[in-house]
């Protein structure tokens, strides 16, 4: 419970962009990162932007520049350079190293469907796929697990049972529990190929970030990164959750929704200022003319943003594609 409310956020703040180039961007993610950077300047803070390319096999080559220059093209802006995941593992690697060596995480040799297998009946809350501990306290290192078994290594983390209680500064109090939902959760896929879970909280230590605004489809994540946080002796940032644009049906717009990326918007003639006018009248701002990006930092409060998904119907739809 050791997570500030919107009110007592260490000020200035440092946030982040955290952008994956696995596809196009669409107005979902532009929502989302309009929100985090006009949080991060109207608090008089700094914004990094981070590129996660770790997930090699999801990683689409050209993506990464594309989401730079349409972060961009919203007229955002960030402080230092653009940092790039893949290109500065050292530290992460070695923080499945320290895990492991500390006896906080483990090698594990189960392939999918092994782990598949052996929870053949998932029970209400949790995950298909939660890992039932099979490798847990069998080889002392990677190293050594892939000598005795001659298969590759995972890492995991030894996950307590116990509900995980949190405060989200702006979706409020709530609370998961990982042991019963994902058990030992992957921190590295194999030697070198840190996962997601521990990349992110290594990266953001690093980069000295302390408040994170996302999607809410991440706050799953978050009590396994809190976690990690903890065992790493990281402090937390404080966390907000935003709900995601769903279409009228109610379903997150998926990256594979090519006409709704920002790259076919700009092509069809959509200004920038139109997508951002667009978000700010949904997100409890005044109207700005030109509506560039800037021009709703002094107004932006979290506090005005409503706490329910942002739903993409018709009208909202012409809106942004047609400015009607
Ligand atoms: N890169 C992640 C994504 O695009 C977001 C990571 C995060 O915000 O923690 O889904």
């Amino acid at each position: 419970m050791d997570t500030p409310s919107i009110d007592d956020l260490p000020r200035p703040s440092v946030g982040r962009l955290a952008p994956s180039p696995t596809g196009l961007l669409h107005v979902g993610h532009a929502r989302s990162f309009l929100l985090a950077w006009w949080h991060a300047r109207a608090s008089g803070g700094r914004i990094v932007l981070r590129l996660e390319d770790l997930d090699g096999d999801r990683v689409k080559p050209g993506m990464a520049e594309q989401c730079v220059r349409d972060l961009a093209w919203l007229g955002l802006d960030w402080d230092g350079p653009t940092i790039v995941q893949s290109q500065g593992t050292a530290e992460i690697d070695a923080a499945v190293t320290e895990l492991v060596a500390r006896g906080l995480a483990y090698p594990c040799v189960c392939s999918r469907k092994e782990i598949e297998a052996a929870q053949s009946a998932p029970h209400p809350g949790q995950e298909k796929g939660r890992y039932p501990g099979t490798c847990r306290g069998k080889w002392p290192t990677l190293a050594e697990a892939e000598r005795a078994t001659g298969k590759p290594a995972a890492a995991r983390l030894v996950v307590e049972p116990g509900r995980i209680e949190l405060v989200d500064a702006f979706a409020g109090p709530f609370a998961s529990d990982p042991w019963s939902e994902v058990g030992d959760f992957p921190i590295a896929r194999r030697a070198g190929a840190a996962a997601y879970q521990l990349a992110v909280v290594v990266d953001d230590g690093r980069a000295g970030v302390t408040v994170v605004v996302r999607g809410d489809d991440l706050l799953s994540s978050t009590a396994r990164q809190w976690l990690l946080q903890r065992a790493l002796g990281l402090p937390h940032p404080a966390w907000h959750h935003v709900p995601l644009v769903v279409d009228e049906g109610g379903r997150r717009l998926a990256k594979r929704s090519d006409d709704l990326s920002l790259s076919e918007l700009r092509t069809r003639g959509v200004p920038a200022e139109r997508v951002v006018a667009w978000v700010a009248r949904r997100s409890g701002l005044p109207d700005a003319e030109p509506a560039a990006a800037e021009r709703f930092v002094h107004a932006f409060t979290l506090k005005n943003v409503r706490r329910t998904p942002l739903v993409l119907d018709r009208g909202a739809l012409a809106e942004l594609v047609d400015g009607r």
